[in-house]
């Protein structure tokens, strides 16, 4: 697997092989391309930031408080497709609890007045 290490603006291009249940990476520049490489071969995440729409208009930015796995990223998406924020909400509050099991909350990040 070939993939681009995000820890710094350096961007290492990363081989990630497994042979015999050892995971190699090769083309870090530092061992923390080695731990993102490992990670991303095993179990990749991300943190999702989107859009909610309000129900009465509007719309609020937000995003995952941790990273989420990378095969629930289109179910939260669909589910804040399909979401309707009905109340005024501050940068930083806690808009859903682990919406689609996704492990991870819906925080706002920017104020909603609701309306
Ligand atoms: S491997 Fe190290 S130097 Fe390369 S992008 Fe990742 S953090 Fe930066």
């Amino acid at each position: 697997m070939n993939t681009t290490c995000i820890m710094c603006p350096m961007g290492c291009a990363l081989t990630v092989e497994e042979k015999g249940g050892v995971v190699t990476v090769v083309g870090n520049g530092c061992p923390r391309g080695e731990k993102y490489g490992k990670a991303e071969f095993s179990h990749p995440e991300r943190v999702v930031t989107t859009l909610l729409k309000g129900l009465y208009g509007g719309v609020v930015s937000v995003k995952t408080d941790g990273p989420i796995p990378k095969d629930k990223i289109a179910d939260l998406l669909a589910w804040a497709a399909s979401y309707r924020l009905d109340h005024a909400v501050k940068t930083g509050d806690v808009i859903a609890e682990s919406p689609v099991s996704c492990g991870a909350n819906v925080v706002a990040t920017s104020d909603f007045k609701g309306k």
